[in-house]
């Protein structure tokens, strides 16, 4: 064959194949609303997927005269709306394993609140499940959600439910607990004991005697080394239907903050691999490494270590509490109890969290600080500033603030300037709301929580959470709660209209600017030719859907790299 024929059937063979492969797509979805979530906020007719990645988007004649042939699966939406998968930003999904999964859940998120004796009843109730020698293991009390207000459980309370059995219980915030005289006896803990470093307390009553009440997680340490834990089997299963779980919600990526809070970083950095090896997770997972569990100078896993399914993008700070555990650091008292001094306390020194930061930070890792009270976000922003100062680029580093609940307008414009990135959990508005404007912090203060109105109008991005456990994973309910603002407790009311924004902007808090603040947006967050083909089919288009009731409509599949998510 002369040299100019061999040319040209090379490249008639390779336009072949590019023909080929181009008519070829594996799936193509049509039949309802296709929502992209693009820069121009595109709806179009149909999508093209091959090989697990979008190939097409636009009219439907255009996409199956390209792509469909005789092999392609043909997928009619009947008129349900098709969006991109959602990015959870902001979850435990480790803790909500085993809190959920492992533990008696005693999370209320639904109306009438409970009581200590509704409590103390529900626990008696489960006390036959425990094995001997076991502990009864429960989450989710919250005080600010129990009728009286801040009816809180003592040891002697949680005595009513057992003298034998060790009890202890998380609140719903995560960062209070609550133990019985025996888990205290078997903890070793007196009323001599000091309290432990890394901002954790032995509560004691005014004689100096134990109450029972932990503050911050270094607390709950003595009573978990005591907890038989549990067995390889128990957590790769409870870990799995926790992330089938947010499967079901239209979750597609989900970010675990708190890697390494339970069992060390170690540990829970194998697990995770062991699960994704094993291609036993539903769902994308991006890793934080918990701060607190990293030894100095730690390095076993280098930034965004990984692959598109798993992959360790951030170093996460816990430097205050929690609003509604009344632990949050504030510039000013709480407003409960009336006449309160209390302003809540950080977590660290300003040098010691500025060194840290600064160690991880110039290996390359994303930092997020968690932050619910204002003298907390002016720690992190301060420490952010200098961690940035002479950046011409300091939006390239992403840099997070979670919660950033209690706060003032010049934070949120020195936030945006700094490109630094809220996550809220927007829970706060809906089930919290009544308490901080009734109780904690007063209407003023009540009325800026989770300022994405703030964030939207002076330019900068912010995205919504869950933050689970502390609440239920479910990014529709999330839209709801952002554009309505309205809270739980009759009567109802809008907490800080001027803080909520469009169907729209809550939509991209949840989809493409959630992908962003977790370095995604390149694979995910909408559909958009070039990106993995993470999908959700939804009963409704959120769009056409008044605000209140986004929360209701149904997730009618999942779909990841083009293929459906079983959650069986
Ligand atoms: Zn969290």
């Amino acid at each position: 064959m002369k040299f100019a024929q061999k040319l040209l059937s090379t490249l008639l063979m390779t336009q072949c194949a590019l023909t080929f492969a181009k008519g070829n797509a594996d799936t193509i979805f049509y039949g309802g609303p296709i929502v992209t979530v693009n820069a121009k906020n595109e709806e179009v007719q149909a999508l093209a997927v091959q090989n697990g990645k979008i190939v097409a988007v636009g009219t439907k004649d255009a996409v199956t005269q390209e792509w469909q042939s005789s092999g392609t699966k043909l997928v009619d939406l009947q008129g349900q709306t098709l969006m991109p998968g959602f990015v959870e930003p902001h979850v435990h999904i480790m803790v909500t394993a085993v809190f959920e999964g492992l533990g008696l859940n005693l999370s209320n998120f639904t109306l009438p609140y409970d009581t200590k004796e509704t409590l103390i009843s529900k626990m008696k109730a489960h006390l036959k499940n425990i094995p001997q020698g076991g502990w009864l293991f429960g989450f989710g009390v919250d005080p600010s959600r129990t009728t009286p207000f801040m009816a809180e459980l003592t040891a002697d309370d949680l005595d009513q439910v057992s003298k034998e059995v060790p009890i202890f219980i998380v609140n719903q915030s995560g960062h209070i607990g609550y133990v019985n005289h025996k888990a205290i006896e078997l903890a070793g803990i007196t009323d001599k004991t000091p309290n432990p470093k890394g901002g954790g307390i032995y509560v004691k009553d005014a004689k100096g005697k134990l109450t029972g009440k932990l503050v911050e997680p270094p607390s709950y340490l003595p009573f978990m080394a005591k907890m038989p834990n549990p067995t390889e089997a128990e957590l790769f299963g409870a870990i799995q239907g926790t992330m089938k779980k947010m499967a079901s919600t239209g979750v597609t990526t989900a970010s675990d903050m708190s890697v390494g809070g339970n069992f060390g970083v170690d540990k829970e950095v194998a697990i995770y691999k062991a699960i994704f090896a094993k291609n036993a997770s539903p769902i994308r997972v991006r890793g934080y490494l918990f701060s607190e569990t990293l030894p100095a100078g730690y390095n076993a896993i280098k930034p965004n270590e990984g692959d598109d399914k798993l992959r360790f993008v951030g170093i996460k700070y816990i430097t205050d509490g929690s609003t509604q555990g009344l632990t949050a650091a504030l510039n000013q008292p709480y407003t409960y109890p009336k006449d309160s001094k209390w302003t809540g306390a950080l977590n660290y020194k300003d040098a010691d969290i500025y060194a840290s930061m600064k160690s991880f930070f110039d290996q390359g890792w994303q930092i997020s600080s968690h932050s619910n009270g204002d003298k907390a976000i002016d720690q992190a922003l301060n420490s952010y500033a200098k961690l940035l100062t002479g950046n011409s680029k300091p939006q390239e580093r992403r840099l997070r603030i979670e919660h950033f609940t209690v706060n003032s307008e010049s934070q949120v414009k020195k936030a945006v300037k700094l490109g630094v990135i809220p996550s809220f959990t927007i829970g706060h508005v809906n089930y919290w709301g009544a308490a901080f404007n009734n109780h904690i912090i007063g209407s003023e203060r009540a009325a800026r929580i989770d300022p994405a109105g703030d964030f939207k109008r002076l330019g900068g991005k912010f995205t919504l959470h869950s933050d689970s456990p502390v609440s239920n994973v479910g990014p529709l309910n999330y839209v709801s709660e952002e554009v309505t603002r309205l809270w739980q407790l009759p009567p109802q009311k809008v907490l800080g209209p001027t803080q909520a924004v469009s169907v729209d902007d809550a939509i991209r808090a949840i989809t493409i600017d959630a992908a962003y603040q977790i370095f995604a947006d390149n694979i995910v967050g909408s559909l958009e030719v070039g990106k993995q083909a993470d999908l959700v089919v939804l009963e409704k288009n959120p769009r056409k859907t008044p605000p209140a009731e986004i929360r209701n409509i149904k997730v009618n599949g999942t779909w990841i790299d083009g293929k459906q998510v079983s959650l069986k």
